[in-house]
């Protein structure tokens, strides 16, 4: 495991400054595995577990670096750092928003998309996620505007499809027809609002969009709109 000095990681943590931390560790304020930790200039591996063995002013220590968190990202929150309105990094704890590696959405789902929405802090992860050349699931459930018309299916799985303003045509998609107006899509690439475009291709429009799986990770049934959790170490090896 990467190690760093106790100062360093707090600070990347979004726990303070280095001299913020230094005064924290001298009041008794950093405790790992029961012990007063005073120096805070020592190196300490970091793993998982740190977060079940250290304690900052009496509570656990956040999640170390290289965490998972899953989201049932509601209706009309964005996924950018910058834009106006309400952004889904404001469901994460004010402090893990300063964090720096910082927590980033793998991939974007639009304003008006619900579902699964991953994040991380671990840049690899996220590449390997979104990297097309992967073929990791994406899965969506689409509400149509109109009745499909029975030929979508081959189309988009015969792959070619070239999106209108795009010159790269797309990898076959596989779709399952739920009702008339409903139908569960399968892409492993993750173009600019790319499910609404391929259905405007076919001459169909979606209302509603959400997203229920990436690779083997389903959004679990008991995970409310708006809420989140961390992502267990098999749970993110299921991802691929
Ligand atoms: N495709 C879209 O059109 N929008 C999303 O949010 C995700 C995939």
């Amino acid at each position: 495991a990467p190690t760093a000095r106790v100062d360093k990681l707090l600070g990347s943590m979004g726990y303070g400054s280095r001299s913020e931390i230094a005064r924290l560790g001298k009041v008794g304020g950093i405790v790992l595995d029961g012990v007063d930790l005073k120096d805070v200039s020592k190196r300490i591996a970091i793993t998982p577990d740190l977060a079940t063995r250290m304690e900052i002013d009496g509570r656990p220590l956040d999640p170390p670096p290289g965490l998972v968190i899953m989201l049932n990202k509601p209706l009309g929150m964005t996924c950018s750092h910058k834009e106006d309105g309400a952004l889904v990094y404001e469901v994460l704890p004010e402090r893990w928003r300063r964090r720096d590696p910082a927590i980033s959405t793998i991939g974007r789902l639009d304003k008006q998309t619900s579902g699964l929405l991953l994040l991380t802090d671990d840049g690899d992860l996220l590449h390997r996620v979104i990297s097309p050349k992967r073929h990791v699931a994406k899965v969506y459930r689409a509400t149509l505007a109109r009745p499909l018309v029975g030929t979508e299916g081959d189309l988009f799985a015969a792959g070619g499809l070239v999106l209108e303003g795009e010159a790269k045509p797309l990898a076959p998609a596989a779709l399952e027809v739920l009702s008339e107006t409903e139908a569960r899509l399968t892409v492993t690439e993750g173009r600019y609002h790319m499910v609404r475009r391929m259905f405007a291709a076919v001459g169909n429009h979606v209302e509603a969009l959400h997203r229920e799986r990436v690779g083997g990770l389903s959004l679990p049934d008991d995970l409310a709109p708006g809420t989140w959790r961390l992502l267990t170490g098999a749970e993110t090896e299921s991802l691929f």
